[in-house]
């Protein structure tokens, strides 16, 4: 029998981003015991890396903001694939939650009035972005860990014991989530650094663990993004949606190599910053798409004239949803405009005193400087698309954040529907909020009214731990595998093949090296033993970034259109036929033990409901519905 650590929780948040913190705070809230399970150190998640802020309609900065514009912006941006009601929540939730946050002690940039500041940004109407210089998230992951410290100290009055109601157990890797007759029981896991087993035996199990950028080359991503919620779930029996619409972020550093990918926050442009191309032509005015005609300014003078009146002008093309932009600088830098290493140039040094840079980009002028010796107040930096976010993630209900597997939860990056086809910057730190409070709320809920508790059984446990400890003892047959070699061949067939720009032969040609690597793994051989062993950590991460890398291939090759995040180069044209339609990824145990087989369905999406579908001018919603969906609506002629 296998030795293994177990512990019993009423709920285990898998994650301590955004989305895991503020689940584990309802969850605590609502009374019930919470184990928080993160795989980095405990406030090193992808949220702390957040830069340009969190979009909530509070209408500081212009009162005519609502959380009707926000709804309809994000709709927008998601080119109306998303799952209306997600997006509807979050519009309506988003302020209350950043306002919670000051409870929490957050301190947020101000006016001059003293409300909170918020800034513009790409596809948001009007200024939105609740922010703390460029280190929001930073502030965010903070505030919400003084909120739980504040609780164990509530905790420790009464029971004598800080965690009593919640308990941290930082870098511990979640491998498997057990269930008992298809509900949740448990997860079983590892200590990084012992490489000891530990089992949570739990009704509820929220899933809070972010994206999956490291199974591509050029990502924003750090080495935690290896897609293990999606994967789990997968294996668990839930759904994926949406895995086709990959955000390729449109300012990634192209140079030089260290720092190739990381993020130069959209904060840059929107705070005055330009793209350019090496004739020095401000090129975003060429490629406003029909959708947005109107909507953005067709000349520099009347851009910049916006950033100071907006009520009078109309935005700037800079700013366009972030598919848009990617798009444009991959077309200007195959027309043989790009920049020496292969992106183009943004320019905020001629647009704002060195001073203002300073103090408004704080991170991003310390980080050019540092890391790349570029001072951005002298001079542009290099820019292109960097892998950024999954629009992707486990299909949720919309209210309750539950999977279709009872006492399964999801939320944040990993959760699936709510930003559609593409997310709108910002709208992801509201996303946390909004969510990760309903799936706290959720599982507290679910467990509340079990009548009996799901019970672990000691086979499932020996079955994960012969699993994750396979790669120690693979089958004899004379051929190792490296896991750092299978790692790269991965991440360059993802970034060259089914990346920003995709065409069938070529994913084709990616699910070929996929189902090559699916036969490899099983022979991936690690040395040493499970003390902290960075290289079996990998090993157990790239079957997880195999399933989600085979859901993202499968559906980019089933969906023949282009939207957001997945433009198809042999189908280049946005299709209303497809726009109501979700593609479902679900996982077979097939004959390869290592990495299930992935099935995809096409599913129809629920019919936006008629007083939100009454938002939008019927003439909009022509350029993406087909007619005979628009039947109901006021304009039309039917
Ligand atoms: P994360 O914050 O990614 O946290 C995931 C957690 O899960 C971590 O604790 C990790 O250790 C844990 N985990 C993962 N797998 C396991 C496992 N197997 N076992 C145990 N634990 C596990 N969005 C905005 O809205 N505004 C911005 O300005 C913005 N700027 C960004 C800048 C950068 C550089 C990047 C990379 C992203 C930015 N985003 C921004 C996106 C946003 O930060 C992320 O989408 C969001 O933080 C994801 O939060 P999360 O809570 O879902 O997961």
């Amino acid at each position: 029998m296998t030795e293994v650590e177990r512990l019993n929780y009423d709920v285990v948040v898998i994650g301590a981003g955004g989305a895991g913190l503020r689940a584990v705070i309802e969850a605590r809230e609502r009374g019930f015991s919470v184990a928080v399970v993160c795989k980095s150190l405990f406030g090193k998640a992808h949220t702390v890396m957040a830069e340009g802020g969190c979009a909530a309609s509070m209408g500081n900065a212009n009162s005519n903001d609502n959380w009707q514009v926000h709804f309809r912006d994000t709709m927008r941006g998601g080119k109306f694939l998303n799952n209306w009601r997600m997006a509807e929540l979050h519009a309506r939730e988003a302020p209350d939650r950043v306002w919670e946050l000051e409870t929490y002690g957050a301190l947020f940039d101000r006016t001059a009035d003293g409300r909170i500041s918020q800034r513009n940004f790409g596809g948001h109407t009007y200024p939105r972005l609740a922010h703390v210089g460029d280190r929001t998230g930073l502030e965010l992951i903070r505030t919400m860990q003084q909120k739980i410290v504040s609780l164990q100290q509530e905790d420790f009055k009464e029971t004598g014991d800080y965690e009593a109601r919640i308990k941290v157990f930082a870098e511990c890797t979640i491998t498997e989530l057990l269930t008992d007759d298809g509900r949740i029981s448990g997860a079983f896991g590892y200590w990084r650094e012992s490489g000891r087993f530990i089992l949570f035996e739990t009704p509820a199990v929220v899933l809070a663990t972010g994206g999956i950028g490291k199974s591509f080359k050029v990502t924003s991503n750090s080495w935690e993004y290896t897609g293990d919620g999606h994967a789990l779930a997968l294996r668990a029996g839930a759904t994926l949606i949406n895995m086709e619409f990959v955000q390729f972020h449109p300012t990634g550093m192209v140079w030089p190599p260290s720092v190739k990918g990381i993020l130069v926050t959209e904060g840059v442009r929107g705070d005055g910053g330009v793209l350019k191309n090496t004739e020095d032509k401000r090129f975003m005015f060429e490629y406003v798409p029909d959708v947005f005609k109107g909507q953005y300014a067709d000349s520099e003078e009347e851009a910049d004239r916006w950033y100071t009146d907006q009520e009078k002008n109309r935005r700037t093309p800079d700013l366009l949803p972030r598919d848009e932009v990617a798009r444009a600088i991959n077309s200007e830098v195959k027309a043989g405009r790009g920049s020496p290493h292969g992106g183009v140039f943004l320019d905020i040094a001629s647009r704002l005193p060195a001073e203002e840079i300073r103090k408004r980009l704080p991170s991003m002028y310390h980080q050019f400087k540092e890391l790349a010796d570029v001072d951005i107040t002298k001079e542009p930096m290099e820019v292109g698309p960097t892998c950024h976010y999954v629009m992707g993630g486990i299909e949720v209900d919309p209210d309750t954040a539950s999977s279709s597997v009872p006492g399964l939860f999801a939320a944040g990056e990993c959760s699936g529907g709510m930003h559609g086809s593409n997310r709108l910057g910002g709208n992801s730190l509201s996303d946390l909020l909004v969510f990760g409070r309903r799936a706290g709320l959720g599982a507290a809920s679910y467990v509340a009214e079990l009548k009996e508790r799901p019970t672990v059984d000691q086979s499932d446990v020996d079955a994960a731990a012969e699993m994750a400890l396979a790669p120690f003892d693979p089958p004899g047959n004379g051929v190792e595998e490296n896991p750092y070699s299978l790692h790269t061949e991965l991440q360059q067939s993802m970034n060259d093949l089914v990346g920003i720009i995709r065409k069938s032969e070529e994913i084709e040609r990616a699910l070929e090296k996929l189902g090559e690597l699916r036969e490899r793994i099983k022979r991936v051989t690690v040395e040493g033993h499970r003390q902290f062993n960075p290289g079996w950590h990998l090993a157990v991460d790239l079957r997880n970034m195999l399933m989600v890398s085979e859901c993202v291939a499968r559906a980019a090759l089933t969906r023949t259109e282009s939207r957001g995040g997945h433009t198809r180069d042999d189908h280049p044209g946005m299709d209303s036929q497809w726009r109501n339609k979700l593609l479902v990824c679900s996982a077979t145990p097939g004959d390869n033990p290592v990495v299930p087989d992935i099935g995809i369905e096409v599913k129809a999406q629920t019919p936006l409901r008629q007083d939100l579908l009454e938002l939008f001018e019927l003439s909009e919603l022509g350029k993406y519905y087909t007619d005979d969906e628009l039947t109901s609506h006021p304009g039309s002629p039917a």
